[in-house]
């Protein structure tokens, strides 16, 4: 087993290729959740810091060699780049897993599909085609260049910090811009470890960027920086909030990544042993730390209380420790404000009239080292009105909700401010090719849970967030269009009119 080294290690900006401390030598801790204990330290970037980040970022985008570079040499370097992240992807797994608690088996099964998105983004980088329209006015041709948009601004969360990261650098990179990466407080190292391979890969120095800090300092001196054109932010709602509102602006483009309180309907005629599956797959895996977190569980109720008693042997029978540990199934909280937030949310519950058949508290144990855990947790009799059915707690707490009807499945299932994702368990064939159309959600699943793809578009709907990451649409959300009239004709006629066809 993975064995924890004692040394704190110190980390160091990534800035125009260099590695730095932050200007003002400011550091602040990463601690294991754990052991509780701190293992690395790192630097707290300073709106100066940020400024030199933007502005090597901004020279690499204007001149020199990423400038110049054609389509297919981007995507050979992002190809190369894949190649060296599957080499790491033990490495950066373990790094993960010491900034955030979550398994390593899962953080592992993460690092080993990352190399996919460079290669298929990397492939994308030469098809990147614009268009001639047809010909409207003698001698004038018109065509479209798809451009990139220039310095993109990257904020990630902790909680699966390097696939959300790359899922904003593969296309922005592909499509020509360059990056400054800030991820979350809670997470820096493993991006710190990718900007090694990016140097290693050969791309130019400026391309990209890695700036560590927290959310009101580092973050907000990036959001607001004015060469900073395209931001593209996963995490909760008030930082994406501050997003949106400092984007506004100066009117720069922007993607939203943000929470859920995602449906998962269990009809009568699932398979129940797969459904039960789905339902902890969704919600106890990861400890519910999850945007797509299947928190809401809607059961029909004919086979409610059947599918709560095997639900509630397979929860009760999960091992929690050691995230490190191939033996564990449930890790620690990844930080004592999650901790507390998800603690008050069972309080909530409680208080609300929800009847709680397991778990409901903190768990302790010599197998638990010095870090936070809480028993994964279940409500029944839970009203889709009451907080806990209404507000994403991000944690092991699955709230269920019975329902008669398809109709009334459905009216839950919309029923919330979120529209992230959604699942059916079915065997109905008709279920299985409707209940996706009528659920407002950016991805639905069939018998399926949290499964997710470079080729899949990902995003939410209604506070869910704004645009789409992954698949062939993401290339276009780090493009501008650009119209060029081009006229071959001489004689250009009056300036004083204005030259539309047919109009008036
Ligand atoms: P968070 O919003 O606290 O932090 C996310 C990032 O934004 C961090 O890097 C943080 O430093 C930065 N940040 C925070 N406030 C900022 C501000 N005012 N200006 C600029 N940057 C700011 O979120 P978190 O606690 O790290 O992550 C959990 C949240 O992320 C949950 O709500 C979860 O649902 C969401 N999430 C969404 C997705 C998705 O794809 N939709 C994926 C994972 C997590």
């Amino acid at each position: 087993m993975y064995q924890r080294s004692n040394e704190v290690e110190t980390l160091s900006l990534y800035i125009d290729g260099e590695w730095r401390p932050a200007s003002g030598g400011a550091y602040f801790d990463s601690v294991d959740p754990f052991t509780s204990e701190v293992w690395s330290r790192v630097p707290a970037a300073s709106a100066e810091d940020v400024d030199s980040a933007v502005r090597a970022a901004h020279r690499a985008f204007t001149s020199g060699p990423w400038a110049e570079m054609s389509p297919t040499q981007r995507g050979r370097l992002l190809h190369r780049l894949g190649d060296l992240v599957a080499a790491h992807a033990e490495k950066l797994g373990e790094l993960e897993v010491r900034d955030n608690g979550k398994l390593l088996a899962e953080m592992l099964g993460q690092m080993r599909y990352l190399p996919e998105w460079f290669y298929y983004y990397g492939g994308l980088a030469d098809k990147i085609e614009g268009a001639v329209t047809p010909a409207e006015r003698p001698g004038v041709m018109h065509y479209i260049r798809y451009e990139p948009v220039g310095v993109v601004a990257a904020i990630s969360p902790w909680n699966s910090p390097l696939v959300l990261t790359v899922w904003k650098l593969a296309p922005a990179l592909a499509a020509g811009n360059t990056v400054v990466v800030k991820p979350s407080e809670y997470s820096s190292a493993s991006m710190l470890y990718l900007a090694k391979l990016f140097d290693e890969a050969g791309f130019p120095p400026g391309v990209l960027n890695v700036i560590t800090g927290v959310g009101k300092e580092t973050g907000e001196a990036l959001i607001n920086h004015p060469l900073v054109e395209r931001i593209a932010f996963t995490g909760g709602e008030a930082g994406g909030r501050a997003v949106y509102q400092a984007a506004a602006k100066s009117f720069k483009r922007v993607s939203l990544e943000l929470g859920g309180k995602s449906p998962n309907i269990v009809f009568e005629d699932a398979d129940l042993d797969d459904a039960v599956k789905g339902a902890v797959a969704g919600v106890f895996a990861a400890a519910g730390q999850t945007c797509m977190a299947g928190s809401r569980l809607l059961v029909h109720e004919s086979i409610h209380d059947v599918f709560v008693e095997k639900l509630i042997a397979f929860v009760g029978s999960a091992r929690l420790g050691d995230p490190m540990d191939s033996a564990t199934d449930i890790g620690p909280i990844a930080t004592p404000p999650q901790f507390q937030k998800i603690l008050d949310y069972i309080a909530i519950a409680k208080e609300e009239g929800a009847r709680c058949v397991l778990g409901g508290e903190r768990a302790t144990g010599a197998d638990l080292g010095g870090g936070l855990f809480v028993k994964p947790t279940i409500f029944t009799g839970v009203n889709n009105r009451m907080r806990i059915a209404q507000e994403e707690v991000f944690g092991p707490v699955l709230s269920i909700i019975p329902f008669k009807t398809d109709d009334e499945a459905v009216e839950i299932a919309n029923d919330t401010l979120y529209g992230l994702a959604a699942a059916v368990w079915t065997q109905n064939l008709d279920r299985a090719i409707n209940l996706p159309a009528r659920l407002r959600a950016g991805t639905v699943w069939v018998n399926a849970y949290r499964v997710v793809s470079y080729l899949a578009p990902f995003g939410g709907f209604k506070n869910s967030g704004i645009g789409r990451e992954n698949g062939k649409e993401a290339i276009r959300e780090y493009l501008e269009a650009k119209s060029v009239f081009l006229n071959t004709k001489r004689g250009v006629p009056s300036p004083f009119v204005m030259r539309l066809p047919s109009v008036n």
